[in-house]
Formats: C-alpha cells, structure tokens, sequence
C-alpha cells in the first residue's frame, strides 16, 4: 500500500529519490518498500511510494541506485569538543575517572574557535557515516572561553545538519569532592542564566526545527544535587529536555553510595530526573527494579556500544531488557573518551554485536540496530513521527547506503543477495553514500558537501591548529602531561 501523499498529485516536490534496491520507511508498520522512492518538499517527506506507485514530477531526481534508502540516523550522545584531543596518549590507558582528571586541564583550554572548528569536523564526520541529526554534550565551559555553544551551533548551520546541542554543566569541583577541577566548573547561578540564554536565542519547537537545545548537568560525580533540581524545575518552565550521564560505570556506584547514600538511578530520581524529559547516556548498571523505575517514567536511554567496549570491564547496557520493559533506547557514539570515530554505522552494528554477545544469538537483530538509531533515538529527543521515520509529514532526513556495485562495496557486500538490512550490518564497513538532512543533500555521491564560502583543508588546517594548542604541542619545548603514571608516555607530535 503507498502513502497517500500529503500534497496535489500534479505539484512538483524538491526532491525524489529514487532507484533504491530498498527502501525502510520505520513506519509504524514498518514496511520495506523493494525498488521504492521518497518525495520530499518544504523539507518534509511528502510521499512514499513501491516501484508500481506513480511519482510525482520533481525539481531534482536524486538517483539511489544499489542503496538501502533508510530515514537518517539519530545521535543521542556525544561531546564534540573531544575530537581535538582524540587519542590523547596521556590517556589511552586510564579508567574513567584518570581519563577525564587527565584530559580536563586540556579542555580547560576550550574556546569559540575550538568549538567551533570540532564541530565543524565532528558533524561532517556524522553526516558521512549517516547521520543527520546529531545532539552534543557540551559540559566544559571554561571562564574566559567565550559563547562555545553559539560557535558549535554556528557550524551546524553552515552545514545544513539538524543539531541538539545541549548546554552542559559542571558545579562540582574536586575542592567540593567532585572530579573536575576548578577551572572548568561555574557556579549555579551562572550555569542557570546561561541555560536559559541559550533557550531564549537557539531553541526552535517548531516542527522541522533545526536547532533545539537540552539541558544537561554532566554527571553525578561533577555536578551538586541542587543544581540536578534546579536544571529539572527550569528545563520544565521552558519546556525543553534534560539530559545528563548516569550508572556509566561501576565507580560512580561507589560515588554515588558515599556521597549521597544511594545508588545513581535513585539519585537521579531524588533530584527530580525522573521523567520523559529526561533522556540519559549509557546507563550500563541498573539493577531489574531500576529499568522499570526507567520505564514507568519514560526516560530515554543513549546506548553508546563503543564506549561501552572502551570503558571495559564487562559492562554491557542491558538494551533488550530495556526495550521489553518499555524504555525508548537509541544511539549514541559518545566522545573521544570511546569513539574516536564517530560513526553511526559503527555504533549500530556495535549494538548488534554487543546485545549478541549479552543475550545469545537470538537476541537481537539488525533490524533492531536499526530501530534503536531511528525511532529510538528520535523518542529520546521527544521527536517520535518527525525524526527517525520515512513518512509523509516526517522530516526529510534520509540516507542512501550502497551495498555493492564497483568497487570497494562490491567486494564488501558480493554474495548478500538476501536480506539487505542485515548485510547493511553484517558486511562493510560502510559510509553513506548520499546523506539527505531537510530535503539537502550533505553527503551526495559519498563526498560531503562542503557549504559556499568553507574550506576543507582550511578547516582542517584550524582544527590541527586548535587541537596542537590544546594538547600543549604548539611551541617547540613545550612539556606535555608525562601521563596518570609517570612513565613517560606523554604525547609526542606526530607530523604527517
Ligand atoms: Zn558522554
């Protein structure tokens, strides 16, 4: 059965894709359209159709020939910031809480041009691995840095991807038994003015927004109690969401038991967190009464399979118990702290492996993958039906994955002739071959496309610039950090 579409059958729509071997429209029947298009107008899907449905006339045929067409991937955790110190030596081999003692003095550096320039970077890097709208958790907001949040946003913009952005906060500092140090925490009062500034001038509810902005206190370890309540009561008032890092690792179990007598979920509930506002990263410890504490409320889980591997210790987010109970999940691939690729493929088929490797072979499917990266994560952004779906009246958010052909992917995907949505997950690794955000294409024929008046190179050029002042390499007899132990591994300048 086509979509009946929304608009007259003889208007001509912006955009048709079309050729697709399959289309995956994540509808709410979930239909698979074999040799199906995609109309877009406005910025919104305006139909969706099989090869026997009539097109529509259209402005730009974008071809997707050989392609799984699948809505456009959703990310629900990140910190942008942390690709100017990705695999920072210093820190490659530390639990948690070194890894983020070791790296805070280098964020403490933070301004408008380095947010600016890892965003830049960081969001083209998501729209080249398929995704097309992205939320960041930025948390460092060092005094003297400037507006960080208006630079990132600036960058998404210019690129024409959807953007979350959330503004972060730490309150906590190690003189207050927290982790960061001073120099990147603010006080309440600050931290509360600039989050409702940043509402005021950023936040778009309409829909199709491009721009939409949380708030996000960083963590139990780095943020007072008072200011967790205080960000619910004013993330309610302007009506925008919350989000914040909760039960990441066993750790802060014991953190949260000294310091508050209860466990993080419990904490978190204590502070107000307990609701569909809310959507929280990684989540890995709940025990069986939390996940249906989280599933009464409503709040949201960013299940971050990379960081999860790269935390250690054998801890997996329980996303099938989850989902049973009835928790949204979706995808995220966190910072540099565990993906210093990002890439929404990566992390879909690292959920797929993981919830594998956790409930056996049965447990999970690509199609499930698929599930948590589209209408998963649009439910923890509270955009279910507009972000995440392929459907008249959704935005039109679409990517185009080439499974086959010349090359490379031929010889990736030779021989998956059966089912393209688990080959899309099976085989690869595989980048997105067009990336479609608001009927645009960002990526087109696999090369991003770099917006008039950018540089590449350029930006490429200031991000290394950015990222060498950071890590302490921008003057000769500069003496970087020696690492947590002492052993000498500090950074060296790799010249490439
Ligand atoms: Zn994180």
């Amino acid at each position: 059965m086509p979509t009946a579409p929304s608009t007259d059958a003889t208007d001509r729509v912006d955009l048709l894709v079309d050729g697709a071997d399959l289309v995956v429209t994540m509808d709410d029947d979930r239909r698979e359209l074999a040799g199906g298009w995609v109309a877009c107008t406005g910025g919104f899907v305006t139909a969706v159709g099989g090869p026997a449905d009539a097109r529509p006339a259209a402005e730009r045929v974008l071809r997707a020939d050989g392609c799984l067409v699948t809505p456009g991937l959703v990310n629900t955790h990140h910190h942008i910031y942390q690709n100017l110190t990705r695999s920072y030596r210093p820190a490659t081999s530390s639990t948690l809480f070194d890894w983020l003692t070791t790296l805070y003095p280098r964020w403490a550096l933070l301004d408008e041009e380095a947010s600016y320039v890892s965003a830049w970077v960081g969001l083209a890097e998501l729209a080249v691995g398929g995704c097309t709208t992205s939320t960041d958790h930025l948390y460092v907001h060092p005094a003297g840095g400037g507006d960080l949040l208006s630079a990132e946003i600036a960058a998404a913009r210019e690129l024409g991807v959807r953007f979350h952005p959330t503004r972060g906060s730490m309150s906590r500092s190690q003189k207050d038994g927290g982790l960061p140090p001073d120099s990147v925490v603010q006080d309440e009062d600050t931290i509360l003015t600039a989050s409702e500034e940043a509402v005021a001038r950023h936040h778009d509810p309409a829909p199709g927004a491009m721009v939409r902005i949380a708030l996000a206190p960083c963590s139990p370890f780095s943020v007072t109690a008072k200011l967790m309540e205080r960000t619910a009561e004013l993330a309610e008032r302007l009506d925008v969401r919350l989000h914040t890092h909760l039960a990441e690792d066993p750790d802060e179990d014991r953190y949260c038991l000294e310091t508050y007598g209860v466990r993080p979920i419990e904490h978190f509930a204590d502070c107000g967190w307990g609701t569909d506002r809310a959507w929280v990263a990684h989540c890995i410890y709940p025990n069986e009464a939390e996940i249906a504490r989280m599933a009464a409320w409503g709040t949201g889980v960013a299940h971050c399979p990379s960081s999860n591997m790269m935390i250690g210790g054998g801890g997996i987010a329980p996303v099938v118990d989850y989902r049973a109970a009835g928790v949204p999940v979706g995808l995220g691939c966190d910072g540099s702290a565990s993906t210093d690729a990002a890439s929404l493929w990566m992390e879909s088929r690292g959920a797929l492996l993981l919830a594998r490797q956790r409930g056996g072979p049965t447990a999970f499917t690509a199609r499930d993958a698929l599930e948590l990266g589209t209408r998963g994560s649009a439910a923890c952004l509270g955009r279910l039906g507009e972000l995440g779906v392929l459907a008249p009246g959704a935005v039109a958010d679409l990517v185009a994955w080439r499974l086959g052909g010349s090359g490379r992917a031929g010889i990736a995907f030779a021989g998956a002739l059966t089912d393209p949505i688990e080959a899309w997950l099976r085989c690869g690794p595989v980048a997105a071959h067009h990336t479609v955000v608001a009927g645009r294409p960002v990526v087109e024929n696999g090369e991003l496309q770099v917006p008039p008046g950018s540089d590449l190179d350029d930006i490429l050029r200031r991000h290394r610039a950015a990222a060498e002042r950071m890590q302490g390499l921008d003057s000769p007899g500069s003496s970087p950090d020696q690492g947590p132990s002492g052993r000498g591994s500090g950074p060296r300048r790799v010249r490439r």
